[in-house]
């Protein structure tokens, strides 16, 4: 398995460039072969320090990245919103916590560790893509569009009693339902491959995800 790593310094952090072309774990998953990480992927990942777990974090996300179309990519390049992967949140000065996007730095961290244990890179490439919804959101304001709130909470009212637990977290009080669910469906749009909860969540909110599939014209590589 042939893999490059292109590590430069930027901006007080390590930035990464990835290379790989044969991540067989995660092409297995994956419904279409990936395509190489663009330049813009290279300049949206950094590294803080890296650790023996760094490379694996790194492959997930930049997986998640390469199944994203450019022009969003290049939104996010435009506001200077970038992943750092960092040991740990606290390490960059957070409360210790697992990933998450931050408006006011402009980031979206992903840590190795939370609270002690290793991230599970099983689901990271859609994590990836869920992060870097919410980020999308902040630009574009879809969670915030009156056609999907009007679509979500009347989906929302819908889902069955035996599917509240599972949707908890597309489910929560105020505005945090309809970001979280904008975010997931934002990862289901690119990430066509199985997955439960995501393919749970596209059958009980289809005029929600539509809305966020009609977002954006230029269709994922991996649709
Ligand atoms: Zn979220």
């Amino acid at each position: 398995m042939k893999k490059t790593l292109t590590i430069v310094i930027a901006s007080g952090f390590l930035a990464v460039g990835c290379h790989l072309p044969g991540y067989s774990a995660i092409q297995e998953r994956a419904p279409t072969a990936p395509i190489a990480p663009s330049p813009l992927d290279r300049e949206l990942v950094q590294v803080v320090r890296r650790t023996e777990q760094t490379e694996g974090v790194v492959e997930r996300v930049c997986f998640g990245l390469s199944i994203m179309p450019e022009s969003i990519k290049e939104k996010l390049r435009q506001r200077k919103i970038h992943f750092v992967i960092t040991p740990t949140q606290a390490e960059i000065g957070n409360q210790e916590g697992g990933c998450s996007f931050q408006p006011k730095y402009r980031r979206i961290v992903v840590p190795e560790t939370i609270r002690g244990k290793p991230i599970q890179l099983a689901r990271l490439s859609i994590i990836t893509l869920h992060e870097a919804g919410h980020a999308y959101d902040s630009i574009v304001k879809g969670s915030q569009n009156p056609v999907f709130q009007a679509a979500y909470f009347s989906e929302a009212g819908r889902v069955p009693k035996e599917m509240r637990q599972t949707f908890k977290h597309f489910l929560q009080e105020g505005n945090k339902g309809p970001v979280e669910c904008f975010a997931s469906l934002f990862a289901r749009k690119y990430w066509r491959g199985p997955d439960a909860l995501l393919d749970a969540l596209e059958k009980h909110f289809p005029q929600s995800y539509r809305f966020v599939q009609e977002l954006e014209s230029t269709p994922g590589n991996a649709g």
